[in-house]
């Protein structure tokens, strides 16, 4: 099995089998993202405990890039902390700004790799993007909630 369609098995994995889909409860944030030039759709909640990510819920509509992206976020960022999160967001984001350049390491992005092929068409990137920026407008408004109940 060559890379991109190890890649292309491990999107779709995802996209059939979403980990942690659906919106739950508690949660100090919710946003609704949309990526206009593909049509995709995403409403996330954000739950924090303290600084620790303790859950990232979402309904996700559109692409399987989009979906699968929202399922391996889920998997990365729940249990790190927020400013662990916000660095594999970067990551992410410079894995996917990388036009198919940047090599993907495994250990820190996990099933995220899988997105390095989705890097070389620029018109996808959005669709890898949407839930993560998503989930960084969310975080910040949660940070800001907790902030303000005084904590
Ligand atoms: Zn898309």
């Amino acid at each position: 099995m060559n890379i991109d369609a190890l890649y292309q098995e491990i999107i779709l994995d995802h996209y059939k089998k979403p980990h942690g889909a659906g919106l739950r409860d508690p949660y100090e944030a919710e946003v609704h993202h949309v990526n206009p030039t593909c049509g995709d759709e995403i409403t996330l909640r954000v739950h924090l405990d303290g600084d620790t990510v303790a859950d990232v819920s979402y309904d996700a509509e559109g692409c399987s890039i989009s979906q699968a992206s929202a399922s391996v976020l889920n998997d990365l960022v729940v249990g790190k902390t927020v400013a662990e999160g916000m660095g594999l967001l970067d990551t992410f984001q410079t894995l996917m700004q990388g036009r198919g350049q940047v090599e993907p390491d495994e250990d820190v992005l996990e099933d995220g790799i899988a997105f390095a092929g989705v890097a070389q068409f620029p018109a996808r990137v959005k669709c890898a993007l949407l839930s993560w920026m998503a989930w960084k407008d969310a975080t910040a408004q949660a940070v800001a909630n907790e902030s303000e109940d005084g904590r």
